[in-house]
């Protein structure tokens, strides 16, 4: 008996268990699947219908004709890379719980469709398994989730729940075959309720269809790939499950499918709602898979940014209704992709600055002095270098303004989406004083000695552009690990000996720029001692002395940094090597390193 197109390996094994008047584990065992019972620790039985082998491959080839390729296709693995990621799954028992709770997918049983089963005498479809499987498009019809004769998932088979097929005892492939307490619970499953699903679902799930077999749709006339498409939808569930008891679901849910996600926002409000997995788990029920699949299938049918942002409005508002926007600190720690994010953005009720709270995620160190002060106490130093945290002995003085470039690139703005231009540098150097002990942003910039306003601002505005607010800090950390180790700075002290550096002497730098092609100009000079004074004391060309000298003033700012701009663009590497001497042996002779 050959596979049906799109059949679950488990359903195959039963079909042919039943026509051979076989139990459908000694089956597999002919097979050469091995799948033994009673031993879940044993690899090939703990991924039976999710992954085969290579020998199974060839065992079942050589027992029964059905090629590698058929027989890759009845797991779920054929999923693996579009909606589901099984990429780190492992034949140990640990790395399947891992991938077993984070994927949507129903590893060891299946929703199903009545009409189907009665049309096909029982062949349960693979797609089934997949746990945003909600409706039958062919027959619009809500799946089955869950056995009305003994109330478990369907093919779970016992309540242990192994997920393997049974040795002793036949299963039919139409019937339930679920046994609790030494019964096999004999529902005919042809007989499940027939409640109807509209079109618009039925539309939706052959979306996520499309997706699963690797051909995602756009999303506002966007391309993406299937595990984007995949992820914004897991995302948008998650965020309909969040605000669950509020939302406005589109009218095309049925009631009873409505019900079922207040249901679900209702036992996560109880007191037990700790010890309830995350609202971006899969549904368990298929009435709230379909729940979630009429709300976020209309989301990523969105054909431009504005029906994508219309088709979130519900949202918006269930936020204003429900938590506030206060209540949602919890999703300020998810990671979304750019699409979604810009709908929620969008329809957010309350300014988006609050929405990323990277600050909330700053390694603190015990012990170490949170006074904030303009100038640091001394005390700091002993109490930061006995019990170093990830500042380490870094005292703000230490700190940069404007972390440098090279630095910033390679450590800093990988976690950062932020548009070109300084403030991921400035956010960097705010971050660096939170690291060393600033509590808050708004600390952190008097550490800086900036304007109070003006550090608020950068982080407000940057803090909505960090991809990953964990991996950052480990960045900052690193970031400040390494000023460590290049030895520290007193940015302060060299600020105070470069205070007089309005320009560089032109009878003695004429030659050298000449020998690079250059012919440097008084305001060159001046444009010369600007980048000087930033190289050096890592700060912002706004406040370096040269630029603001009376003697250059005259000439208009717009002028003036223009020219810097002209001069740092052109700088050839050895040239700017001698200026960083000169400025070092300038340095030196105010007794400062
Ligand atoms: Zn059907
Ligand atoms: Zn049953």
């Amino acid at each position: 008996m050959a596979p049906e197109p799109g059949e679950s390996l488990a359903s195959w094994i039963d079909r042919l268990g039943a026509d051979m008047r076989c139990p459908p584990g000694l089956v597999a065992d002919d097979l050469g699947l091995r799948v033994v019972p009673g031993a879940v620790q044993r690899p090939l039985s703990l991924l039976f219908g999710i992954t085969g082998t290579d020998e199974q491959k060839a065992a079942v080839q050589a027992a029964t004709g059905v090629s590698a390729e058929v027989f890759d296709g009845m797991h779920l693995s054929a999923y693996d890379g579009t909606v589901l990621d099984l990429s780190d799954l492992a034949e140990d028992k640990v790395s399947v719980q891992r991938v077993w709770f984070r994927e949507w997918a129903l590893f060891t049983t299946s929703r199903a469709c009545p009409a189907c089963l009665a049309e096909s005498g029982g062949v349960w479809m693979l797609w089934w398994r997949l746990a945003a499987a909600a409706v039958c498009p062919v027959h619009r019809l809500i799946l089955s989730s869950h056995c009305p004769g003994c109330g478990l998932e369907l093919r779970r088979g016992t309540e242990r729940n192994q997920g393997i097929p049974p040795r002793e005892l036949l299963v039919e492939p139409t019937r339930c075959a679920n046994r609790t307490r030494n019964r096999m619970c004999g529902y005919r499953l042809t007989e499940l309720p027939r409640v109807p699903a509209g079109e618009d679902i039925c539309a939706a799930q052959l979306a996520y269809l499309d997706a699963a077999q690797g051909r995602p749709r756009p999303v506002a006339d966007r391309r993406v790939d299937a595990a984007e498409w995949g992820w914004a939808f897991r995302i948008v569930c998650g965020l309909v499950r969040f605000v669950g008891q509020n939302i406005e679901l589109p009218a095309v849910v049925p009631a009873a499918a409505a019900q079922a996600l207040v249901e679900d926002a209702r036992r996560r409000g109880g007191v037990s709602s700790r010890r309830l997995p995350g609202y971006r788990t899969k549904p368990r029920s298929a009435l709230l898979a379909t729940a979630l699949l009429g709300f976020a299938g209309r989301v990523l049918a969105a054909g431009c940014d504005d029906e994508l942002v219309e088709a979130m409005r519900p949202f918006g508002a269930a936020v204003v209704t429900g938590p506030g926007a206060a209540g949602c600190a919890p999703l300020w720690r998810w990671r979304m992709p750019p699409l979604v994010k810009m709908a929620v953005r969008a329809v957010f009720p309350a300014p988006m600055a609050r929405w990323s709270r990277v600050g909330g995620h700053v390694p603190l160190p015990a012990g170490v002095d949170l006074s904030a002060s303009r100038t640091p106490r001394r005390g700091r130093t002993a109490a930061a270098s006995s019990r170093p945290g990830p500042g380490g002995c870094l005292e703000f003085r230490h700190l940069p303004r404007l972390v440098a470039e090279a630095d910033y690139q390679e450590l800093i703005e990988p976690w950062l989406r932020t548009p070109p231009g300084w403030s991921g540098r400035r956010y960097g150097a705010l971050a660096l004083a939170r690291l060393c002990g600033a509590r808050t942003w708004p600390q952190a910039g008097l550490a800086l000695a900036w304007a109070d306003g003006r550090a608020t601002a950068v982080a407000e505005y940057v803090c909505e552009f960090a991809a990953d607010p964990a991996g950052f800090w480990q960045a900052v950390t690193a970031l400040a690990g390494r000023l460590q180790e290049r030895g520290p700075i007193d940015y302060d002290r060299r600020r105070q000996a470069l205070s007089t550096l309005v320009s560089i002497d032109g009878s003695v730098w004429r030659p050298v720029f000449a020998e690079y092609g250059g012919r440097l100009m008084p305001a060159g000079c001046r444009a010369a001692a600007v980048w000087l004074w930033t190289m050096l004391t890592c700060d912002e060309l706004g406040d370096a002395p040269a630029l603001v000298d009376p003697g250059w003033s005259t000439v208009s700012l717009k002028s003036r940094l223009r020219t810097c701009r002209n001069l740092s663009v052109w700088l050839p590497d050895a040239l700017a090597d001698k200026l960083l001497r000169f400025g070092q042996a300038l340095l030196e002779s105010h007794g400062v390193r």
